[in-house]
């Protein structure tokens, strides 16, 4: 298996603004090693979620590649790219993206309705709720599972979104600024379990953020400068476990 797990070489992508065109990636190149935790570093408005949605092929590029492992998935069919990253990406978001009518199980279970049949849904019914059940249990939240969105807190919610990507054991979790909304113990808690769920499982991480401490909290970290990625030159926690802090150019 592939030392990376996803990688993307030369993406450009624009947006126009009245007939404007707006560069916002000017060329990135990427590489998510395999069994780490990458951040990617920048202000607000740099470009990072815009990225992001490219590497989760939520997006297509300009221009430009992506791999997962040595496929290229940038340019396959839409289809493909939603099977492909329903199986092997699981993703959360600063605000939790949850549905706000259904309970924190419910949530849990709804990926793994996509793209089945009714009858097949059925069959596997008890099975899949038990293993939604065990996702919650996971992230400490299983005691929850019956409250709604509204009823939970900013870190349960984002514990319950957690559980959600996990739900169909991807090879990566993308996460866009996951304590971006949380306060900062709440959100230092969030880490915590993400970086847990690294050390424990290998579950290999990428996660955006435009605040320098969370970064460097992480394995790996690319700063995103003028459209582009800049790999930092200090790594933490990888190296030695006495290294010295990243120092984030
Ligand atoms: P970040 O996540 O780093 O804050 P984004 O990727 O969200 O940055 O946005 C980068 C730039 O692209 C911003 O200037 C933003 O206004 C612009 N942008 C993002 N999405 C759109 C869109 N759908 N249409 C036009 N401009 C956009
Ligand atoms: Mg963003």
């Amino acid at each position: 298996m592939s030392d990376i797990v996803l990688s993307a070489r030369g993406i450009k992508k624009s947006y126009f603004k009245d007939k404007l065109e707006v560069p916002v990636l000017r060329g990135v190149d990427v590489e998510v090693p395999r069994g780490k935790v990458t951040a990617l570093v920048g202000r607000s408005g740099s470009g990072k979620s815009t990225l992001m949605h490219i590497l989760a092929t939520l997006d297509q590029p300009d221009e430009g590649e992506v791999y997962f492992g040595q496929q290229r998935i940038d340019n396959t069919s839409r289809r493909t790219r939603d099977s492909f990253r329903n199986k092997q990406i699981g993703i959360i978001f600063q605000f939790y993206h949850l549905l706000p009518e259904l309970s924190a199980l419910e949530n849990v279970l709804a990926p793994t309705m996509i793209g089945r049949s009714f009858t097949d849904y059925f069959r596997s019914r008890k099975e899949t709720r038990r293993h939604a059940e065990a996702m919650l249990d996971r992230v400490g939240l299983l005691q929850r599972a019956s409250h709604k969105p509204s009823e939970l807190s900013g870190g349960e919610m984002q514990r319950t979104a957690i559980a959600r990507s996990l739900m169909n054991d991807p090879q990566l979790l993308l996460a866009d600024e996951p304590t971006g909304n949380l306060d900062t113990d709440t959100g230092h808690e969030i880490l915590g379990l993400l970086r847990g769920l690294n050390e424990n499982e290998g579950l290999t991480i990428c996660m955006i953020t435009h605040d320098d401490a969370i970064a460097e909290t992480a394995d790996v970290c690319h700063r995103m400068k003028d459209g582009q990625l800049l790999l930092s030159p200090r790594r933490t926690r990888t190296e030695s476990p006495d290294a010295p802090k990243l120092q984030i150019a």
